[in-house]
Formats: structure tokens, sequence, C-alpha cells
């Protein structure tokens, strides 16, 4: 998963916050599912998520926002994101203050000292058309339970966290558009990797040059390559069959590249990301 908490002692913002665990038997089938308020609890309790200004998802599939409007309720935050992320959102009774919705190319907010630009990008090509699994948008308001295919993708972004500490790129889903980041200068990706394996070297190697050299960021911090499946409590994180998903075969890829560090953040733990700049 991509879900990111990000905190400067003042502002904490949330990319996704998806807290809830569906299981393989709803993942493949129609089978409804719903947010998981218990786990949504323990989560933000756990994280000291007292702060979140703003809930940020990179797409509308489940696995970045089924949680968010549950996130918001509980923490008062804005949601920023698309159409389909407020007609979901909306929909289940988020009050309109509490939702910034964006057109298809993006646009920045100001959360404390954090601006968030939201950048068009593309999913992941990860059906056999080329497009996201669940591709669309979501046109009409719906409730849980729901299957996971409701949440269409509703288009994709980049999300760009400038603060004075530094610059922060994440890039929930493995797709890109050309040249779209060539005037970002970043200090860290974090680097959506899910399915990469099935999409193939060439255009992670593409991927790779469009987000990461791109920016000319010197570190990058592979996500969204564990098992969905697995509770969000779990003690540590595991990782897809190898049948459905070869995260360390990924990684191996992007440690091949020499022109940023590679490195695996601690499952759950809080790691000091950029120090203050004086
Ligand atoms: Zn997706």
């Amino acid at each position: 998963m991509a879900t990111l908490l990000f905190d400067d002692g003042e502002t904490q913002i949330l990319i996704d916050g998806y807290f809830t665990r569906v299981g393989v038997w709803e993942l493949a089938t129609a089978r409804p599912v719903s947010p998981d308020g218990k786990a949504i609890d323990s989560a933000l309790d756990r994280l000291g998520a007292t702060r979140v200004r703003a809930i940020v998802p990179v797409h509308s599939h489940f696995d970045h926002m089924m949680d968010t409007a549950e996130v918001a309720k509980r923490t008062g935050a804005i949601v920023v994101g698309s159409r389909s992320t407020a007609t979901f959102n909306l929909g289940m009774g988020l009050p309109s203050k509490q939702m910034v919705t964006l057109p298809k190319e993006g646009g920045t907010r100001k959360f404390g000292r954090f601006e968030i630009e939201l950048r068009r990008s593309l999913h992941a090509p990860l059906s056999p058309k080329g497009g996201p699994r669940f591709p669309g948008e979501i046109e009409l308001a719906f409730s849980y339970p729901a299957p996971v295919s409701s949440w269409r993708e509703g288009g994709s972004y980049t999300v760009i966290l400038r603060h004075p500490a530094g610059t922060i790129v994440v890039q929930g889903s493995a797709g890109f558009v050309p040249g779209a980041l060539k005037d970002v200068k970043a200090d860290v990706v974090f680097l959506g990797i899910g399915g990469l394996i099935r999409i193939g070297e060439p255009h992670f190697r593409n991927y790779w040059r469009e987000v990461v050299r791109a920016t000319g960021a010197p570190h990058v911090v592979p996500v969204h390559y564990d098992d969905l499946t697995r509770p969000a409590d779990a003690p540590a994180i595991g990782f897809f069959p190898r049948m459905i998903d070869d995260a360390p075969t990924v990684i191996g890829w992007m440690q091949e590249q020499t022109d940023a560090d590679v490195s695996l953040i601690p499952w759950r733990e809080p790691i000091v990301l950029l120090s203050a700049k004086p």
C-alpha cells in the first residue's frame, strides 16, 4: 500500500489512509467489503494521527481511498482529490467543507507549512488492455458494503509535497506521463512498484527515468508492494506470493540503478525523512 503519514511537528498530511484489509476472496470476486472501523481507530491511535489536516488519495481505487471518509470524519481533515474521490466521500456524508475537488490536471493547496500539489499521472497499466484493473469514474455515490470494483480509478495523480525542509514526491501507482515531472526537483521519491513485475523491466526503466531521474531525487523508497490482504496491525510487512507479485525482484531492479539510493522504510515505525534546513 501507499499509506504514508508526513508530520512536521505541527501539521500531518496523510497520503491514502487505507487501514482496512480485504481478503483474497474479496479481491478476486464481487463479494462486498466495508471499511474496518476498529482497524482505522487502532491505526490512527498508533500513528498519533491527531493533527491530520489533509488526506490525499493518489487515486480512487479501494486500496487507496476506501477509508478516507472514515478517517476524515474521525480527524476533521480535508480530503483532496479527483471528482471520483469527491463523489464517494461526499456520498459517505463527508461535509462539503471537508472536500477539495480537483480537476484531472490537478492543483495545489497549502496546509500549514506544506504545499501539496497533485499533478496528473497515469495508473500502472495492469489490465490486459493497458489501463488499471477498475478503470473509469465513480459516477454515483454508493455505500458499503460494496465490491472492491466499485472504487473506480477516477484518474491518478503524482503528489508533490513541498516544505521548507525539502520536497517529497509520492508516486502511488507505476504509471507516468512523459515529461510531467521535469520541472520538479525532489529530495525523496516514494515509488509505487505494485504489479511492475507483470508490466516488465522495459516499463520499469521508463518509469524510473520519468519519476526518479527526472526529479533528480537522491533517495527512493519503494511503496505499494506489500500483501494487501494482511492485517494493517501485522507485526511485519508481508509480500504477496510470487504468483501474484514479485516485489523482491523489482526492488532488485531498483537497486541496480546508480542514480539514487534505494531504502526500505520500517513497517509502521516513524523515521526522520528530512532535517530542517538552517
Ligand atoms: Zn490502483
